[in-house]
């Protein structure tokens, strides 16, 4: 099946799907993008990211070009006509095609450029790596300093992914002045006599959606959560970590630079946050 995908407003086989090169998505990275995980072809945590897709946008001073509910309308549109049972709608707006390639930002006025599509992931939230958790390892933090703003520019984390890969394991943390700010895509976890601590939201980190609904359900568990930073060596001495994202839910994390985290096996705060995240956001998905 050829897959249907959505370019400023058309629905399009991706073989005709077309972008400008003068595009500044593409000379600049100068737009910004939200992933919707799709379980059972039903949308997770829909209002999260359009609200962090809201202020990404506000925060680069480019008008956001669609409202909610046009985003919802094409969310389901192409969960529908891709038949998605489950996997992501990826959305990307750029400041569009000024038509020529000048640094300054163009006139308020050009429009932006809106691109969505779907990955079909069958079996998405019954990824075998759940049970055995992720190894990672760590690399200096070495992006922007506004990693708040959700930006196409993904070379950095790309590339600390790429040496994760080299070096035989699933991903890495990244570190700035010692303390571990977040996974490449996802945010870092580690847990510690019952206690659950991850970084403090601020413009060195991705405010995850699923950071948000993750740190929600633990209180609502009556479990303790301590947002603060914490080093490498700090985690490595944990009884346990774990790594959030909306495709990735809550993925274990059992071995940090080849020291093994607590037993060196999935924890249980980790499987249990999984199940109550899986749990609550298949009952709220639309
Ligand atoms: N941090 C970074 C750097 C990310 O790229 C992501 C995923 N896009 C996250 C954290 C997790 O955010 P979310 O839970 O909204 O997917």
């Amino acid at each position: 099946m050829t897959r249907t995908v959505y370019v400023n407003g058309q629905y399009l086989p991706e073989g005709e799907a077309k972008v400008s090169v003068f595009d500044r998505g593409f000379l600049m990275a100068d737009g910004v993008y939200e992933v919707v995980s799709v379980l059972d072809g039903r949308l997770m945590d829909f209002a999260g990211h359009m609200a962090r897709l809201t202020r990404s946008l506000e925060a680069l001073q480019i008008t956001n070009p669609l409202a909610d509910e046009q985003y919802l309308e094409a969310h389901r549109q192409l969960v529908e006509r891709n038949a998605i049972t489950d996997g992501m709608v990826y959305l990307q707006v750029t400041r569009g095609n000024p038509g020529d390639r000048d640094f300054a930002f163009p006139p308020a006025d050009t429009v932006p450029t809106v691109v969505m599509f779907t990955q079909s992931k069958p079996g998405l939230a019954d990824a075998p790596a759940a049970k055995t958790g992720w190894k990672i390892v760590s690399v200096e933090d070495l992006r922007w300093g506004r990693r708040d703003i959700k930006t196409v520019q993904l070379l950095y984390p790309s590339m600390a992914k790429m040496e994760a890969k080299a070096r035989g394991v699933d991903d890495a943390w990244l570190v700035e002045d010692g303390k571990v700010t977040e996974g490449t895509s996802n945010n870092a976890y580690i847990v510690k006599d019952g206690v659950i601590v991850t970084r403090a939201l601020s413009h060195e980190i991705l405010h995850g959606i699923t950071r948000a609904a993750v740190l929600r359900l633990a209180a609502e568990a009556q479990m303790r959560v301590e947002e603060r930073s914490f080093t490498i060596a700090e985690a490595q001495q944990a009884d346990e970590a774990f790594v959030t994202s909306a495709s990735a839910f809550v993925m274990p994390v059992v071995e940090i630079d080849g020291e093994p985290v607590g037993e060196g096996r999935v924890g249980e705060v980790a499987t249990r946050m999984r199940e109550i995240y899986l749990e609550e956001s298949r009952k709220t998905a639309i």
